[in-house]
């Protein structure tokens, strides 16, 4: 009989060197919500490192001022699940510019940590296929497998 697998949904969050000295109270409410904390780590992106991050953005007028904000200081990237993890955790930042958060979401987490249109505190990666890449960008080992139950003993 096939074993009985189970996916819960994974998704790449990131606190931007702006917020990150409030990481240990944004990891609370993050856990608060619901999610399981996978992996975490603390690293300081190199400007070529940010450029890779947001790729999609090369070209636009902020990119340059993107990378240099991305690249200021440490940041703590984290794999994060739950059921509807990807949309859910985006609900949970707010819109993308802070202000506009501060306006319409005033109980989102952009609201709360992030200042303007790109100082906004936090990441979440915005479909299955760049929660995908983007967790393999910090944790390139990370496992993507489903879980088996019922086969632990087996080597
Ligand atoms: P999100 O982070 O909500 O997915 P985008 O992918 O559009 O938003 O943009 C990536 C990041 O680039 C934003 O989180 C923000 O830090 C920055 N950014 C986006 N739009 C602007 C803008 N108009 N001016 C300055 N920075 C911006
Ligand atoms: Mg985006």
């Amino acid at each position: 009989m096939p074993k009985p697998h189970i996916y819960v949904e994974r998704t790449l969050a990131v606190i931007k060197p702006d917020a990150v000295h409030h990481a240990d109270e944004i990891e609370d409410i993050i856990t608060q919500n619901g999610f399981s904390v996978l992996q975490k780590r603390k690293v300081q992106l190199t400007p070529e490192q940010a450029s890779e991050l947001y790729s999609e953005h090369f070209g636009k007028m902020f990119f340059p001022s993107l990378i240099t904000y991305m690249s200021s200081g440490p940041i703590v990237a984290l794999v994060i699940a739950k059921d509807k993890a990807i949309s859910s955790w985006r609900e949970l930042i707010g819109p993308t510019n802070a202000l506009i958060a501060k306006q319409s979401h005033p109980d989102s987490l952009r609201a709360k940590y992030g200042t303007d249109d790109q100082q906004n505190a936090l990441h979440g990666s915005d479909s299955f296929t760049s929660a995908e890449k983007e967790i393999r960008f910090f944790f390139p080992d990370s496992i993507v497998e489903p879980i088996s139950i019922g086969d632990s003993a087996k080597s």
